[in-house]
């Protein structure tokens, strides 16, 4: 303790035994010693292990000895009256170690990839990382002079060019505001500017069910540069892919059936041509659902062209559209249309899609003589289109990965002539998605399925 340093004997007989002490040291006060006694497997590199280790210790000894000590006045007051010179230094004490622990949060920010800045809700900064610092290209001058609104400013760009309507935005609603700024030299920041709420009281920050309010902002900038570029590489990779894969499997079908049409050839060689031309239907049907989700998922969500459409009438031409395929499997398509259903803000071509997919659906996945039902129903806010079948059902356990690329659920007794792409659902979902709508399913094995999606009232 007097010399303050770590010592460290060796044991005679062995060298990887050891005896050692530590000082405990405490706001700059020897407050006591470890001893530890290794008897095997002691490396030297071990010593700063057990350094860091002490202090911690010596930290926690002095907080809980500081915490429970019965002070004679306890309350914040006592350490301006003129009696316990003693209490006032350890309430001081006490205070430096809490508020040195607290630091540690803010050191281990400055290792974190994201910037981060943190403001109070005038918006003074309470604390900026290191990465924001170096993004914003803050130097110690800057940061002096620097505000929320300041800091923001740096970051301008046509699509956040007023960062106060943000902050504004946020206050009012308590919403997270994100966005995606791009600069020149093709960098992409992505930026989020949340409201960080504490408890009104004393309670825990992390407990749920208590009343929050605003404390301060909590500013992170990500670069996703990289991202964004493997993005534009893989879509431009499948829009490539598939304008080549296009082409020939176009000829493919028309020469196969084409060849059908030939009156010299045998029956073996027919069946082989209906299966070519099967093959490159079902191929030529993949490619062109795997470009349309592509395309969906590259579009900004802005760019979907909306305007007013009659959902009723959407319905009535996909019925009309399947009525032949349902006839044959003797499948009785039914409409419930609710009378008064107001136009919604869409995109028709889209929406149509994705009605005649779940019907479409709706009948494959279905045994003869069963119905498809098509319902338009309106709620308060929203728009409600169900599409409803008595057909084979799906497993509660696959229910929620059927939205998925490319996932199928094998059904028992489904025909091997109707093996599909797996892309359909993932394509309505990532349209509805686009028009700020949901899609759900309900659906019990062997009684049928009702898939419903619904788009916000105009
Ligand atoms: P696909 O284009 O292969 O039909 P989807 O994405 O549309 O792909 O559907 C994924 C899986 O969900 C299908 O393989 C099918 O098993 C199941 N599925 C979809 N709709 C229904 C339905 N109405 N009834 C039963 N199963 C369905």
């Amino acid at each position: 303790m007097e010399s303050r340093s770590t010592i460290i004997q060796n044991d005679k007989t062995s060298e990887d035994a050891a005896q050692i002490a530590l000082p405990l040291i405490c706001n700059d006060v020897a407050i006591g010693a470890l001893y530890v006694d290794v008897g095997q497997d002691f490396q030297r590199k071990d010593q700063s292990l057990l350094e860091a280790f002490s202090r911690q210790l010596a930290r926690n000894l002095q907080r809980n000895e500081l915490r429970n000590k019965e002070l004679p006045h306890k309350t914040w007051w006592s350490s301006f009256s003129t009696y316990s010179l003693e209490n006032r230094l350890e309430i001081t004490n006490l205070v430096h170690g809490i508020i040195r622990e607290q630091s540690f949060s803010a050191a281990a920010s400055s290792y974190l990839k994201e910037a981060h800045a943190i403001a109070y809700l005038d918006g003074t900064l309470a604390y900026v990382n290191q990465r924001m610092k170096k993004l914003a290209n803050l130097n110690s001058q800057d940061l002096n002079e620097m505000d929320l609104f300041k800091l923001l400013e740096r970051f301008k760009t046509d699509v956040f060019n007023e960062p106060i309507l943000a902050i504004r935005r946020v206050m009012q609603t308590g919403d997270s505001f994100e966005c995606e700024l791009n600069f020149a030299a093709e960098k992409t920041l992505s930026l989020q500017i949340t409201l960080v709420k504490i408890p009104v009281n004393d309670q825990s920050i992390h407990e749920t069910n208590v009343i929050k309010i605003p404390a301060c902002f909590l500013i992170t900038f990500r670069d996703v540069t990289a991202h964004k570029e493997n993005e534009k590489l893989r879509s431009d990779l499948v829009h490539l892919m598939s304008h080549e894969l296009r082409t020939p499997i176009t000829s493919i079908q028309g020469f196969a059936e084409m060849l059908t049409y030939e009156s010299e050839i045998s029956e073996d060689s027919r069946e082989y041509l209906k299966i070519i031309a099967e093959e490159s239907n079902r191929a030529a049907k993949t490619l062109s659902n795997f470009l349309s989700v592509a395309n969906l998922e590259q579009s900004d969500k802005q760019e979907v062209i909306k305007s007013p459409v009659k959902i009723n009438r959407v319905v009535r031409e996909v019925a009309e559209d399947y009525e032949k395929a349902a006839k044959c499997k003797r499948i009785r398509i039914v409409e419930q249309r609710s009378k008064y259903i107001p136009p919604i803000a869409a995109d028709q071509g889209l929406i149509t899609k994705a009605i005649s997919h779940l019907v479409d659906n709706a009948i494959r996945y279905s045994p003869e003589r069963s119905s498809v039902i098509i319902s338009t129903i309106l709620e308060t806010d929203f728009l409600r289109v169900d599409v409803e079948d008595r057909g084979y059902g799906i497993p509660r356990s696959e229910q929620e990965k059927i939205w998925q690329k490319f996932y199928r659920v094998a059904h028992d007794g489904q025909d091997k002539q109707e093996e599909t792409t797996g892309l359909g659902l993932s394509m309505v979902k990532e349209i509805i998605e686009q028009h700020n709508g949901e899609v759900s399913v309900q659906s019990e094995v062997g009684r049928g399925s009702r898939f419903s999606f619904k788009i916000p009232r105009l």
